[in-house]
């Protein structure tokens, strides 16, 4: 028998409820609507890496339980790819842990580092995943909010400085930044690490899109900064970079110490996950190059065609200079169209109005009314699906 005395779901998540990629999810079912919501590609990456994946499977590597921090391939190919793209170097056994994609990898490293009552500073809008991990941490999340000025949204240093009191336990940054697109410049990131150093903070970095960036902008990993190799947690994932997001196979480099406390929670939270696909994105971390310059060549076009079509909608587009997301502000398409500059109501209303799906940026915001107005797509389309999207968008004023 169940109390009704008492709410089924506990304090710490009561406030989350159901994400709203289900809600939007399933209105680009009913209407029959471009789904640029969720952030997924509709083409899978490379067929050799489709194929070890087949070949590991077959060849019976990974179909029982892998070993507790990943494959050991896996973990020295991790490693090597740290050293080619940023001369960072770790040591396979003792320095890389393999998550069940940088989700779980937040998870443990969250539950593992953060006591109940220490603060977390994120950038707000933050990845939808930070706010209830954090909670469920026992953390109080704290967020200082990167907000629009020419043309992108940045990051304000002195708020971030301002932010920080005697309970900030960690900082937890995610560059390229989802829903944005921003990158964090070299200046940005040497404040962070001073920041982090003189506070002595830890940092959580969450870098699943290191290989989507564009134009001038060059990621960059914290922890390459001074001080911040003993105090960094830093994050990957194979989902973004490869094109399999179901996949789910992400990880960890850090310290032997901090990647031991984050394995002591990974453990109990699943353990060892994606066996063969471990095999697979080894792999795949040793591509060539010119993988990786294609991927983002194709990224960037698709990028520039959906930016375009949002822009001749009516549309104020963000360009991004990463990721695979574009916010917009939807205000310039006037009170009535733009449901007087509200996001949710706009994105409720778009598939009936447009055939189109996006998502309010606001959910990714605890300020909800400073994310109210912006809206985000996704571009990880075929350029025919982006193309379709944006001529439904540009009768949108007619
Ligand atoms: C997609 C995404 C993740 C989750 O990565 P998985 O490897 O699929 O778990 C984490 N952080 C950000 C910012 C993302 O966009």
């Amino acid at each position: 028998m169940t109390s009704t005395a008492r709410p089924l779901l506990n304090r710490r998540l009561a406030e989350f409820g159901t994400t709203i990629f289900a809600e939007m999810s399933a209105l680009a079912l009913k209407t029959g609507s471009i789904n640029l919501g969720q952030g997924f590609p509709d083409t899978d990456g490379p067929e050799e890496i489709r194929e070890a994946a087949v070949r590991a499977l077959r060849d019976g590597r990974g179909n029982q339980y892998p070993p507790g921090p990943g494959v050991p391939e896996l973990r020295t190919a991790i490693a090597a790819h740290q050293e080619r793209r940023y001369g960072l170097s770790y040591d396979p056994d003792a320095e890389v842990l393999v998550t069940a994609g940088a989700t779980e990898a937040i998870a443990a490293a969250l539950l593992a580092l953060v006591e109940p009552g220490d603060e977390v500073i994120a950038l707000e809008p933050y990845y939808d995943s930070y706010a209830a991990c954090i909670a469920m941490a026992g953390g109080t999340r704290v967020p200082v909010t990167l907000r629009p000025h020419e043309g992108a949204f940045r990051l304000d240093l002195d708020e971030l400085r301002a932010a920080v009191t005697d309970r900030t336990r960690l900082l937890l940054i995610n560059t390229p930044h989802n829903p944005t697109g921003t990158v964090l410049t070299r200046e940005e990131l040497a404040a962070i690490a001073e920041l982090a150093v003189e506070r002595d903070l830890l940092v959580i970095t969450d870098e699943v899109y290191e290989h989507l960036v564009f134009d001038e902008a060059e990621h960059i990993p914290l922890v390459t900064f001074p001080g911040m190799r003993e105090r960094t947690v830093s994050i990957g994932s194979a989902g973004k970079t490869f094109s399999f997001t179901g996949w789910k196979v992400g990880w960890v480099t850090g310290t032997p110490t901090l990647v031991t406390a984050v394995r002591s929670a990974k453990q109990f939270l699943t353990y060892v996950a994606s066996g063969p696909f471990q095999y697979a994105v080894a792999e795949a971390l040793a591509l060539p190059d010119s993988y990786f310059a294609a991927f983002r060549a194709d990224m960037l076009a698709k990028r520039d065609v959906l930016a375009a079509g949002l822009a001749a909608a009516g549309f104020e587009v963000f360009r991004p200079a990463g990721t695979y997301f574009v916010t917009t502000d939807i205000r310039p398409l006037g009170p009535e169209l733009s449901r007087n500059g509200d996001g949710f109501a706009f994105c409720r209303a778009l598939p009936e109005l447009a055939g189109v799906v996006a998502i309010p940026n606001a959910v990714f915001y605890d300020h909800r009314e400073e994310g109210a107005p912006f809206v985000r797509f996704a571009f990880c389309k075929r350029v025919g699906v982006l193309e379709e999207a944006t001529e439904r968008l540009s009768k949108l004023q007619k």
